[in-house]
């Protein structure tokens, strides 16, 4: 992986606000450490740059990998993930008792491909809405 100077780093951090700029995991209570992610991947010639750069959990960015879409679980059409830097969260979310629910194509495949609402995530994400820490 392409080196990321302190600068760059906290650029990045710094605008994420403490949380996955996918799943909005807040870093504060996660037991792993969050990641620095391409949002277009190196090897599809995404650069190391402040505008393709996203702060990830590592489920996310586990989940995503060097993926930039997937096919539309409604319509089978090829469709890019949501983007952080180019798009907004609401608009393309909706968090409904614990579960991210999708409102757009690329919500759809993002919510699909990372896994947003495994058992698991929807457990500690209704913990973290119970401790109003989400
Ligand atoms: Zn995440």
């Amino acid at each position: 992986m392409t080196y990321v100077s302190v600068e760059l780093r906290q650029i990045v951090i710094q605008r994420a606000q403490g949380r996955c700029e996918y799943c909005r995991y807040p870093e504060a209570f996660a037991f792993l450490t969050f990641e620095i992610e391409h949002i277009v991947a190196e090897k599809h010639g995404g650069e190391t740059a402040s505008a393709n750069l996203a702060w990830a959990c590592p489920h996310c960015n586990r989940f995503k990998g060097t993926d930039l879409g997937s096919l539309d679980p409604e319509t089978g059409q090829l469709t890019p993930f949501f983007n952080p830097r180019t798009q907004e969260w609401h608009k393309h979310f909706n968090l409904q008792d614990a579960r991210i629910l999708p409102l757009t194509p690329e919500g759809r495949v993002t919510v699909a491909v990372l896994r947003f609402n495994l058992p698991e995530r929807l457990q500690e994400r209704r913990q973290l809405l119970d401790a109003n820490a989400y």
